[in-house]
């Protein structure tokens, strides 16, 4: 389905974005991931699938690397056709006692990093009429926990900014969408379980199972594959009218 397109995802040495990554290579899309992980061996997985595959380093906290990841991009492949915001970062702490660096960390690689390289994907893909803009966004994009305050501020804007971003490109080729996940068994949760264990003095087992129990009705985790599969139906033509949804796959969390 996206051979001869190529596909840029940010946060994609491993967890979700390593999951879109392959799921995305294996339609035929060329792929330039990112990520601060082991990008040797992510890209030796993605390039077992078949196509061409690059790594750019940048920090999507730093504007002037965005840059530079995207004008690599265009010029090994000639433009991104899907482009899949999903590095991220979380950390947890009262409004009161969060670290203002890490407020502003938060914000910056899961909110500001999504406008730069939107903002830098979008020309090329007016031009050719065609464009995929999916933003990894979170349940905590549509409802809030305690003490995560940027995280929760972070994945509210990146809905935000996905829905305008959907109407300022809805007469074009171009859509723009957010997938909202519930708990996925990834290092930025397996932290949050440890840190719940050992601060609780319970087991790593209990600690998770508290973790859904709290949160996601089905007490299951998402999966990445899960994820993955949804992020290949918005780049098909059957969700050519999808256009600046936020998609909960969260076992029912916000249904609650
Ligand atoms: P992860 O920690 O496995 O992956 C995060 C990726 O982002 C890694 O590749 C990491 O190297 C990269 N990264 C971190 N800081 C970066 C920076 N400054 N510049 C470039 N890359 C950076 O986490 P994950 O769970 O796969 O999370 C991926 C996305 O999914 C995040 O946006 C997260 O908020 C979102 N999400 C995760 C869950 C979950 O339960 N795991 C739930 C909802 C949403």
């Amino acid at each position: 389905m996206l051979k001869g397109k190529s596909a840029l995802v940010t946060g994609s040495t491993s967890g979700i974005g390593l999951g879109i990554a392959k799921a995305l290579a294996a339609q035929g899309a060329n792929l330039v991931l990112n990520g601060f992980g082991d990008a040797g061996a992510a890209k030796a997985e993605v390039e077992a699938l078949g196509v061409a595959v690059e790594h750019h380093g940048a920090d999507m906290s730093k504007p002037a690397e965005i840059e530079d990841m995207m004008r690599f991009a265009a010029e090994r492949f000639g433009r991104i056709d899907v482009l899949v915001n999903n590095a991220g970062i979380q950390h947890v702490a009262k409004v009161e006692d969060f670290p203002t660096e890490r407020w502003d960390a938060v914000i910056a690689i899961n909110l500001t990093s999504a406008f730069h390289t939107t903002r830098l994907a979008v020309p090329a893909m007016r031009e050719a009429n065609w464009g995929r803009i999916i933003n990894i966004a979170s349940a905590h994009g549509l409802v809030a926990s305690a003490q995560k305050s940027a995280y929760v501020a972070a994945k509210h804007g990146i809905v935000g900014f996905t829905k305008s971003v959907a109407l300022e490109t809805a007469t074009t080729g171009i859509t723009s969408n957010a997938i909202c996940p519930g708990w996925v068994l990834t290092a930025l949760v397996q932290k949050q379980i440890d840190d719940r264990a050992a601060r609780e003095g319970i087991s790593v087992l209990q600690a998770q199972n508290e973790l859904l129990g709290e949160k996601q009705p089905s007490l299951q985790f998402t999966t990445v594959e899960q994820l993955a599969g949804l992020a290949v139906f918005l780049c098909s033509p059957a969700a050519d009218q999808v256009r600046g949804v936020a998609w909960q796959v969260d076992g029912g969390w916000t249904a609650q």
